[in-house]
């Protein structure tokens, strides 16, 4: 069931979206050769707890951290490590979700650490302008589909693969609530209404669509070998014009 979020449950949402804001803010900051997956989860951490949230993430299912750092080939759902150090021209994907009030939001986006080749460079900005495409379409009265279309159209006019064994997902009390959101067309044409809150989040890839999970049980990674990239927000519905609530509040 997917559920209509309140006036009330909207502005907290909207100050967890500030947090998750706050955290992504600091790592474009500190995201540079040297650092480990470990230290920039200890910043996230921080930021969190200073702003009265919870880190949602972190006990979820067991995992084991409040940031999901994924590198490279790694597509969602890297486990921080103080082994894990940031090399020149490697891509991060920083997922994180803040609890505030009760109400969740997710936001994940990927950061170049130092001068990353062109190819890399051209994956993050399909992949961001892809995550934009779908925004776009986060409105009353379109559809799911809509906004899995104009993700995978962005991919195909970059060539680039489509993760699809992970997707958007509604978000609120919980952070992963109903509906599941395709990064490509499956004719799903579940009505969107005023109120409906969706974590939208194209994953794609430099090389096929294929992934594989780590003997970590957590980390998922190109099944190629090839660089992933992920961008996310945490997006309302509304009757006009879709309102983003995973950015910094003025
Ligand atoms: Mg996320
Ligand atoms: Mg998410």
């Amino acid at each position: 069931m997917i559920t209509r979020k309140s006036r009330d449950e909207i502005k907290r949402m909207r100050h967890a979206g500030h947090i998750v804001a706050l955290v992504h803010k600091k790592m474009k900051e500190v995201i540079e050769p040297g650092i480990s997956t470990k230290e920039l989860d200890s910043i996230a951490m921080g930021i969190i707890k200073e702003n009265k949230a919870i880190p949602t993430f972190l006990g979820y299912h067991g995992f084991p951290g409040c940031i999901c750092a994924s590198i490279n080939d790694e597509i969602v759902h890297g486990i921080p490590s103080e082994n894990t150090i940031l090399k020149e021209g490697d891509i991060i994907a920083v997922d994180v979700g803040a609890t505030y009030g009760g109400m969740v939001g997710d936001s994940a986006w990927s950061y170049a650490v130092g001068k990353i080749s062109d190819e890399k460079a051209l994956l993050m900005k399909a992949t961001e302008e892809s995550l934009f495409a779908g925004i776009e379409k986060m409105r009353a009265g379109n559809v799911l589909d809509d906004i899995s279309g104009a993700i995978e159209d962005v991919a195909h006019k970059y060539n680039m693969g489509i993760v699809r064994q992970y997707g958007g997902h509604g978000v609120g009390r919980a952070m992963h609530e109903d509906p599941f959101l395709f990064n490509y067309r499956v004719g799903d044409k579940t009505q969107i209404k005023s109120g409906y809150v969706i974590a939208i989040e194209p994953m794609l890839n430099l090389g096929g669509d294929d992934v594989k999970v780590l003997d970590d049980d957590w980390t998922v990674v190109t099944k190629d070998g090839k660089p992933s990239a992920h961008f996310e927000h945490t997006v309302l519905a509304t009757d006009g014009e879709p309102i983003l609530l995973t950015t910094l509040m003025e």
